[in-house]
Parts: structure tokens; sequence; C-alpha cells
């Protein structure tokens, strides 16, 4: 039985944490890690639709001190997790949460649980040389990217509170510190399979897939092969997530398998970013000099990433090693097929066809090179052509092209195209429309908002952001001016480095 451990606050009746199912796993999983309290606590973004969601209703101004890690609930068991992980490509046997700590978990309305981090809330035993401390721009970008793209319906963590904690944190120069309350279904990574692998430690991999699987694919537990289902079922997610990144222009930025979730949510956002004019070769993070994390590179990551977790789960695979190689070698083969399927169902319905042709793979490419060459934007392409199905807006659509005239053979193609959905023209564009987002985070606008928190202590741009965002798929003409890309001069590419 896990305790209900109950805060010591009253402001907030309700706030009261479960035990963590992970800190039920053996001792060698995580360190005890309690936050280091800071000096002048104060809660500067609250999610109310989250806080609702896990039931946690109340007036949050009194979390301040538990969501900074200034007070602690009784009884919990605060803690930082063991992970290994594959940087840029390069193996680091120990990493693990080095400023982020788990504080328990929160039971959804749906009866989900939901584990509560905080992240930058001080050393942990696995900080390394890092002050296990967050600054507060990515503490913003991170809040902003997770509740947008939860809103574009993408699997990812979510963020319930950003706190500052009054005290600063050195990076470039003195910064203002704060802390991150994330939520997230669960926090294993690959990385965390790949620390009991790579220390030979088998029965370690097997208690953390046990761990998984009971806690998340019912299904297999009494399945004949339930590793082998894991690492399928971690494949089919992958695949189908970084599909969904790709159909809205979102770069990760640091794909290491250490942020690469087991259950295919999008986590750790760290360099990440919405792309604005289409270029499959952008990279935003000034950390990925050779561009190994850049846009069309995700999709081959994330099957070089599953083939590390395979590598852990060899000896469930199979007692047999050549057997058991021979295996995951074609599960891993299998990301690229499912990617693809996924990725053209998502590709095609962001251009309003739903029926098959063979036609339709060359349509969706050509748009996509018509983007390239013409630097299009790309959130504003398929938006402003769901705008047009019927042909009254297609000066919109092409004015975002280099060359507008060049996309007029394409346009006649894709409107006989059309022609075959059998659909009213009316209904492929609602379609459309609700697929492709009038929103997304532009860089330039979580900038601005970050600019204004830290040189200001202005978060109202932030907040507003995130409220725009929570409806990306509604026209919301009161906010048209979010929906533009930058202008020159707007912004820099490649000023940050996430941490
Ligand atoms: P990230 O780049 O944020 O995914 O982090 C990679 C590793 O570095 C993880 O083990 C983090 O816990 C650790 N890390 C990042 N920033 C800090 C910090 N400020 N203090 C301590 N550890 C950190
Ligand atoms: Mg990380």
């Amino acid at each position: 039985m896990r305790r209900r451990v109950v805060s010591k606050m009253n402001s907030i009746s309700q706030f009261s944490l479960l035990e963590s199912a992970y800190s039920q796993l053996p001792e060698r999983f995580f360190r005890p890690a309690k936050p280091t309290p800071v000096g002048r606590p104060a809660m500067v973004l609250w999610n109310p639709a989250l806080a609702e969601e896990l039931g946690l209703n109340g007036d949050p101004s009194g979390l301040a001190a538990l969501l900074s890690g200034n007070d602690t609930l009784p009884g919990s068991k605060p803690l930082a997790t063991a992970y290994a992980g594959h940087q840029f490509g390069h193996f680091v046997p120990q990493l693990g949460d080095g400023r982020a700590i788990l504080l328990g978990e929160a039971m959804s309305r749906q009866g989900m649980r939901y584990e509560i981090q905080l992240k930058g809330a001080g050393r942990t035993p696995f900080s390394r040389n890092g002050d296990g401390r967050s600054s507060l721009g990515p503490v913003i970008r991170e809040y902003l990217a997770s509740e947008a793209m939860h809103a574009l319906g993408i699997p990812t963590t979510r963020a319930l509170a950003a706190t500052l904690t009054g005290e600063a944190v050195y990076r470039e120069r003195a910064l203002p510190g704060a802390v991150f309350t994330r939520v997230a279904r669960s926090h294993i990574r690959v990385g965390t399979f790949q620390y009991f692998a790579s220390r030979g430690d088998i029965a370690g991999v097997r208690t953390l897939a046990d761990h998984v699987i009971g806690r998340f694919f019912p299904d297999l537990v009494s399945a004949e092969h339930p590793y082998r289902g894991l690492l399928l079922a971690a494949r089919d997610a992958q695949a189908e997530l970084v599909a969904r990144w790709m159909q809205v222009g979102f770069i990760h930025g640091v794909m290491n398998t250490d942020n690469m979730s087991i259950l295919g949510d999008t986590i750790d956002y760290g360099p990440c970013a919405f792309m604005d004019a289409y270029d499959p070769a952008t990279v935003y993070s000034a950390i990925d000099e050779r561009g190994r994390y850049a846009y069309a590179n995700q999709p081959s990551i994330a099957t070089w990433n599953l083939a590390r977790l395979a590598e852990t789960l060899l000896d469930l695979i199979d007692p047999d090693a050549e057997k058991a190689v021979a295996w995951a070698e074609e599960a891993v083969r299998g990301f690229a097929p499912i990617y693809q399927l996924h990725w053209l169902r998502g590709m095609k319905a962001k251009i309003g066809l739903n029926a098959d042709r063979p036609e339709d793979p060359g349509l969706v490419e050509e748009l996509l090179e018509l983007m390239h060459k013409g630097a299009a934007d790309f959130t504003l392409t398929y938006r402003n052509l769901a705008m047009t199905v019927d042909g009254q807006s297609d000066v919109a659509f092409s004015e975002l092209f280099r060359e507008p005239r060049g996309v007029a053979p394409w346009l006649a193609r894709w409107r006989e195209r059309l022609g075959w959905e059998g659909r009213r023209q009316a209904d492929i564009g609602s379609g459309m429309q609700r697929v492709n987002p009038a929103f997304i985070l532009r860089n330039h606008r979580v900038e601005r908002a970050i600019d204004a928190a830290v040189d200001e202590g202005d978060f109202s741009k932030a907040v507003e952001l995130h409220q725009v965002l929570a409806n990306p798929f509604d026209d919301q003409a009161e906010y048209a001016a979010y929906r533009e890309p930058p202008r020159p001069g707007d912004w820099q590419c490649k000023t940050f480095c996430g941490t």
C-alpha cells in the first residue's frame, strides 16, 4: 500500500500527493534527494487547467513554498532517478537527475497517475559539476513548449507551474533562478534502461521493464513475450511521436537517449523550436554544431536510439544471443515503415487527402520541395492552404513563397486530386483546419516573453502566449499577430543552448 502524503498547507487543502511508484523500486534505481530551500519563492506561472485535471484545486499562492522546494510534504520520499545515456552519440554511463527531483504522484480525475517533478530544485547526488538549478528563460520555454505541444494533441510532459527562487543562477551572466514543476506519466527514459544494462545488471533491466509493463502495458503482463512486446510498443509510440513532430515543424534539439521517453512522450525540452520557414536542415540549438539533431534527421535518430534500447533488452528477448540480436534487428527495422505510414497519413491529412491515390505521396513531397525552395513558412503554408480549398484565397497561400507564381501548377493538380475525395469543399477545408494549426510557439514570441520576464519581471506575455496556444486550431482573430513568422531582425537564430 502506498501512503498518501498530505500537504501541511491549508490554503490549498486538496494538494496531496501519493508516494511515487518509482520510489518502490530497488534502492539502486534512485538516490534520495531533498530540494534545497531558496531565498524568496514566488510562483509566477500556474496552469489552472492542468491543476483541475489533477484535482489540485484551490488557491495556488500557498504552493510557492512547496513547488520551489522550501517546503516538503510530510512523509514524502523525494528522489532523483538514475539513468545513463548517449549524448550526441557518446555513451555516458551515469547521468541521472542532476537537477530534477521527483516529489510524488498525483491522481488525475480520470484515475491516471502522474509524476510531479521539480526541475531546478537544487543539487542531487547526480549533479556532477552542475548547480542543480535552472534559469528562468529555459523554464519559460519548457513551460510554453510542452503546453503548446499538448494543445496540438501530441504526447508530452506537461507544465504545472514556474516558481522564482529569488536567487541568481550563473550562466553566461547572472540570471533569475526558477523551478519548473513538470508533470509526466513517467520520466523513465531509454537511458534508464541503459544505466542498468551498461552495468551488466540484467536483473535491474528486468525489474525496470516489469515496472513499465505493469504500469503502462498491462496487456503485455500475460503475453508470451512481454519484453519483446515492450520494445515494439516503444518503437511504435516513438515512430508515431516523431511523425507528429515532423507534421508541426517541431525540432526537439537534443534527442540524446536520456531525453527519449520509454512511452513516446515528448520530454526534456531544451533548445527546442518550431520551425518558421521550411528547411529540412534546420537546427536551432547552438550546442548542436554538426546538425546531428536537425529537423530532417529526427526519424533516423529515433531509430538509432531505439537500437540502443533494443541492446539493453537482448537478454530478455531471447536466451540465445544470436536469436535475440536477429529478432531485435528486425524489430528496429520495423521503425521506418511504421514511421512512414504515420508520416504519410498525417501529411496527406494536412493537404486534405483522406482517400488513397497513387499520386498522393508525390503531391505531398512536391509541396515540401516548393516550400523549401520558396522559403515558405511551414505552419502558414498548410493553414493558408486549408483556407483556399475553394480557390478564393490562393493569393494568401502563394504569397508565402518566394516566387508566388511557381505554385500555381501544384495548386491545379491538388484541386484536381481533391475531386477524388468525394467530399464537399467546406468539409475538406474544415478538416484541414483541424490538423493544421494557425498558431505555433513562434521562437521570436518565446524570446520576447522570456526577455520581458527576465529583464522586467513581466510575465504577462508568457501568460498570453500560453492562452493563445491553448487553442492552436482556432482562428482567434484578436491574436492574428501571433500567427506571423518573425520579420528580419526579429530574432537571431541559435541564440540559446537551453539550460
Ligand atoms: P539535459 O541536457 O538537460 O538533458 O541534461 C543532461 C544531464 O545533465 C542530466 O543528467 C541533467 O540532470 C544534467 N544537468 C543539466 N543541467 C544541470 C544543472 N544545472 N545541474 C546539475 N545537473 C544538470
Ligand atoms: Mg535531459
